[in-house]
């Protein structure tokens, strides 16, 4: 079965070939042709997840998959949220975005958070959606190098070292995308 993910990443895409069973290949954005940016206006994470994943099988026909992420901050009502990537403005990178959230935070003691992935696939013309969610906090200052986005300012409950202390692995197993993508799988199988 040949099932496109919404996507150009090729981390994103390689990772997820892997969780899959053998018997389902991954098409990319690329793959099918399609070039151009996909409008990601809606207001909620899922929203964008349904957006992107409707526009590759309305406009080309594919059974597809699609994922939306946010950093949902609890004192914040959850911002930035479904505005994660661009908290800071259009042209800003992910240190921007960190230091405006570590800014809004400043003298905050309640510092709950939580990542969020919402995948959308449609599949045979039935629409199923998975959510992952990992709970954590937004700590004081960056600590650590991997990973990307606000990874150095988020630790998960039970941890005492950020997503950026944490090796791509160690931190796969626990991520709203790893238990969004786990979901997924399951249901493929
Ligand atoms: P996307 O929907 O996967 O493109 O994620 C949107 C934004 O959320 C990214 O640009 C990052 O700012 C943030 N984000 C998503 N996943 C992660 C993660 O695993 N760690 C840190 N930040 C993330």
């Amino acid at each position: 079965m040949q099932l496109v993910f919404a996507s150009n990443n090729p981390n994103k895409i390689k990772e997820i070939q892997l969780l899959l069973p053998d018997t389902i290949q991954i098409l990319s954005l690329e793959d099918i042709g399609c070039f151009e940016d996909i409008p990601e206006t809606a207001t909620t994470i899922e929203g964008n997840a349904i957006l992107k994943a409707d526009y590759v099988t309305q406009k080309y026909g594919y059974n597809c998959f699609a994922d939306d992420t946010g950093l949902e901050v609890m004192v914040l009502n959850g911002e930035p949220g479904v505005y994660s990537a661009r908290y800071a403005g259009e042209q800003k990178n992910a240190d921007d975005n960190m230091d405006k959230l570590l800014s809004n935070l400043k003298d905050q003691s309640n510092r709950a958070a939580q990542f969020k992935t919402v995948i959308a696939l449609n599949l045979n013309g039935k629409q199923t959606l998975f959510t992952g969610i990992i709970k954590g906090a937004i700590i004081k200052e960056k600590i650590g190098t991997n990973g990307f986005g606000y990874d150095p300012i988020f630790m998960a409950n039970g941890y005492d070292k950020t997503f950026a202390e944490l090796t791509l692995e160690e931190k796969s197993v626990i991520s709203h995308r790893g238990l969004a993508v786990k979901k997924l799988v399951e249901f493929l199988r």
